[in-house]
Order: structure tokens, then C-alpha cells, then sequence
């Protein structure tokens, strides 16, 4: 197996360019699982752990090579809520967001909530440059997203005012070291617009923008509309039944963890 180690950005997509075919690896927790199983033979490695300006937090700018050990310290609350949720200390000092976003399993933590502060996915290719893409376009189904073969994740890019009102939390069959059965993320603007994200129902993040709507006429909701609020979501997500759970659990699930953390949002 070839491994290229570039050190700088300009390095990486060069390399990304004259083999579109190479692996990218951040951290490997995910990659080399694969490798590990033998699904995945890479035969051109292009390893991204030495490029320093992938590993920077500036302002509204994530670095794809910033690790989840760092994200626990992130002033945004459920940022640091889901980071340190992520496997073990060892996957979170080696485990990038980048990685997250290029894996894009249903159940990636990272998901949710780069979907409910409504983030874009920068991408960055040797000949076309840089793209900025919505979550709703940048995943694009089960482990499946919107990057070309030559372009490298470069950034998770956060808008200009991100509410400090957020909440992240994620069901899984324990309470540690988990992949998530249902994660969700709510945050609650100043103005009281509130968005509802949820992770592991759906073939990619889900934002419930019905049930999104039924907050922004009721912005002081009733018990009535709280339970309306949990079916809504119920009804929203589109789950399936695999070794970790049942359709309807997660769709019970994802209701009542969705209420939980808007009541959380509600209460501030
Ligand atoms: C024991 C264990 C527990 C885990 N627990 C969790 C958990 O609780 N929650 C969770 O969400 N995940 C979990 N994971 C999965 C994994 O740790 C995360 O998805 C992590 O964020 C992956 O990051 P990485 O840097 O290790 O990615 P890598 O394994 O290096 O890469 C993953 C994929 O992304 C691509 N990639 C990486 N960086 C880039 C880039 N800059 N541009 C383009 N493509 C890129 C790679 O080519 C590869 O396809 C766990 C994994 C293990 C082994």
C-alpha cells in the first residue's frame, strides 16, 4: 500500500488530484475499521494528519482535521455535548469531524447538529477550488455524499450568529461508548425560531420542519401541543429496523428525545 503524507493543503489536493482514486484517512477510526474487516483494500493512502491548517477552529471556520478531544472544549454546548459522547478517549484524540462528515453514516454524531446550526460542508479541489454545500446537499444518503473524487473535506463552516441555545443528545443500546440508535439536536434562536435535527432515522440528518413550524406558531407551547410537537416528529422521520433497534422504537424514540431537548431549549 502506497501512502502519500503531504504537509501542506496545496500538497493534499495535488495528490487528490493525480490519484482521485486514493483513500483520504484523518484519524482511521472509521477507515481503518473498515480495513480491518476487509471491506476496504486501499492501495493509495493519502494520510491528512500533518496538514496544520486542517486542524484549525477559526471563528465560524472548523478545520476537517480538528479531533473530537478538541471539540469537547467548544463553546458551542451541544457540540461539546455529542463530542463527548464519541467512542472512547483514544477515538476522540484520533477521531476528526472531517471524518464524521466524509463517513456520513445516519448515525454519525457530528450530523444533527452541523444540520440544526445549518452549517455548510467546504470542499476544496487542486482545479475547481472551493464549494460551500448545505448539509441537505452535501449528504446525499446512507454513507454516501456530494464530494467529487478530487476534492478533500476542508471545513464545517457555521453562520454568522449560531444560538448559544442548543441541546445534543443521542439513545443508544448503553450509555457508553455507543453508536446512536436516535441522536437529536434543537437550538432556540433569540427570536425563538427553533430547529429540530435528528440523527440514525434517516438515510442522511433530518430536520423536522414540521414539527420546526408547529414551535414557531406556539413559540410558548402548551402540553397539548408539546405532544403534538412529539408526534409531529414521530411522523417526520423515516427510520428502519437493523441489529440496533426497531423502526418504531426510533420513531417513538426520536418524539420523546426531541421534546426533551426543546424543553431543555425552552427553559433558558
Ligand atoms: C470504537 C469506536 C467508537 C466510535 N464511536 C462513535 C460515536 O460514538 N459517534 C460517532 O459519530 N462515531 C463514532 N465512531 C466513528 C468514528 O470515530 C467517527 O466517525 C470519526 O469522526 C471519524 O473520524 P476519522 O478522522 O477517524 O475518520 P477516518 O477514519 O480517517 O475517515 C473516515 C472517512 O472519511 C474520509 N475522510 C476523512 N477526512 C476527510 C477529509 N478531510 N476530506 C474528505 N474525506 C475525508 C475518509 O476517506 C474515510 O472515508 C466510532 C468508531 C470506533 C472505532
Amino acid at each position: 500500500m502506497e501512502i502519500t503524507r503531504p504537509t501542506s493543503l496545496v500538497e493534499a489536493l495535488e495528490a487528490r488530484a493525480e490519484d482521485p482514486g486514493a483513500d483520504l484517512l484523518a484519524g482511521g477510526t472509521d477507515l481503518m475499521v473498515e480495513v480491518n474487516f476487509g471491506h476496504s483494500r486501499p492501495e493509495h493512502v493519502i494520510a491528512l494528519r500533518r496538514i496544520a491548517e486542517l486542524a484549525q477552529i477559526d471563528g465560524n471556520r472548523i478545520g476537517a482535521g480538528v479531533t473530537w478531544a478538541r471539540l469537547e472544549k467548544s463553546d458551542h454546548r451541544a457540540l461539546a455535548q455529542l463530542a463527548r459522547t464519541v467512542g472512547s478517549p483514544q477515538i476522540r484524540a484520533a477521531g476528526t469531524i472531517g471524518g464524521n462528515i466524509g463517513t456520513a453514516s445516519p448515525a454519525g454524531d457530528g450530523l444533527p447538529w452541523l444540520a440544526a446550526v445549518e452549517a455548510e460542508i467546504e470542499v476544496t479541489s487542486k482545479d475547481r477550488g472551493v464549494r460551500r454545500l448545505p448539509c441537505s446537499e452535501f449528504f446525499t444518503g446512507v454513507k454516501r455524499n456530494a464530494l467529487a473524487p478530487d476534492e478533500v473535506i476542508t471545513a464545517a463552516i457555521l453562520p454568522e450568529n449560531v444560538p448559544t441555545n442548543q441541546e445534543f443528545a443521542k439513545i443508544g443500546q448503553r450509555s457508553a461508548m455507543v453508536i446512536s440508535t436516535v441522536s437529536a439536536c434543537v437550538v432556540r434562536d433569540d427570536d425563538g425560531t427553533v430547529r429540530v435535527a435528528l440523527g440514525s432515522v434517516a438515510p442522511t440528518p433530518l430536520r423536522a420542519t414540521r414539527a420546526e413550524a408547529l414551535i414557531a406558531e406556539n413559540p410558548d407551547p402548551s402540553e397539548a401541543v408539546l405532544a403534538e410537537f412529539v408526534r409531529t416528529v414521530s411522523a417526520e422521520v423515516s427510520p428502519i429496523t437493523d441489529h440496533r433497534s426497531t423502526e418504531s422504537y426510533r420513531r417513538h424514540a426520536a418524539g420523546v428525545l426531541a421534546r426533551r431537548l426543546l424543553e431543555r431549549c425552552l427553559a433558558r
